[in-house]
């Protein structure tokens, strides 16, 4: 396959749920399912702030743009980004607008601290590759911004990461062809699952729906 068609293109958010719980991402983007807990609404709080749409400021060499939608038909991803700023570059693209030429840098804003797995780093990395598809330039790094730590870390865009990011986007768009809502398989991680009463995996990993129910109308 030389690309996706837009109407194959996944959600680039999806990357995070994805690298968190491959069950959870399916539960939410194959069967939409859905259920806000305090992590979800603190977290959509923090991107309101970010999500002002086509917000573009300029402070000296750097150009900001807020709410930026971005796509890769490469990976078949969609989404939005936070941030983008265009720094003065020689190596950059010109952009509409502007004199000079710049380079893009994707900053992503996170509730918490920076975490132990890589969702946050993969959904950014997501994004340099939409950037670059979308602007034919270069985008060696990017930033994630921790609210908690009030911090801004940033991160080498490498050939390794995109490897990743390539390989996990192609992993969902197969489950999403066959509609695969993969097994439960529990972890420290459902402690803080926003679907982990759908999810139900201390009773799935137990025994079977039709025994529980039995169970439960026996009671
Ligand atoms: S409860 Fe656990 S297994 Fe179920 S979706 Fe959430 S993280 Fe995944």
């Amino acid at each position: 396959m030389t690309g996706y068609d837009p109407s194959e293109f996944l959600m680039l958010s999806g990357i995070q749920h994805f690298q968190f719980c491959e069950r959870q991402w399916a539960l939410i983007h194959i069967e939409q399912e859905w259920e806000e807990n305090v992590l979800t609404i603190e977290g959509s709080h923090l991107h309101e702030k970010a999500d002002d749409p086509f917000i573009r400021e300029k402070r000296k060499d750097i150009l900001k743009v807020r709410a930026l939608p971005v796509h890769s038909t490469k990976i078949g991803l969609t989404g939005i980004c936070d941030v983008v700023e265009f720094h003065a570059d020689v190596n950059g693209v010109s952009l509409q607008g502007e004199e000079g030429t710049y380079l893009p840098i994707p900053v992503e804003y996170k509730r918490g601290k920076p975490k132990r797995d890589q969702s946050d780093v993969l959904q950014l990395v997501a994004q340099a590759i939409c950037l670059e598809d979308m602007l034919y330039c270069p985008v060696p790094i990017g930033s994630l911004y921790y609210h908690e730590i009030r911090r801004r870390v940033d991160i080498e865009i490498t050939e390794e990461l995109k490897n990743q990011v390539r390989n996990t986007a192609k992993r969902m768009h197969d489950y999403y062809k066959r509609r695969h809502t993969p097994r439960v398989k529990t972890g420290k991680h459902c402690q803080s699952c926003s679907l982990r009463h759908i999810c139900l995996p201390e009773l799935l990993t137990k025994e079977s729906v039709a025994a529980y129910m039995k169970r439960m109308m026996a009671e």
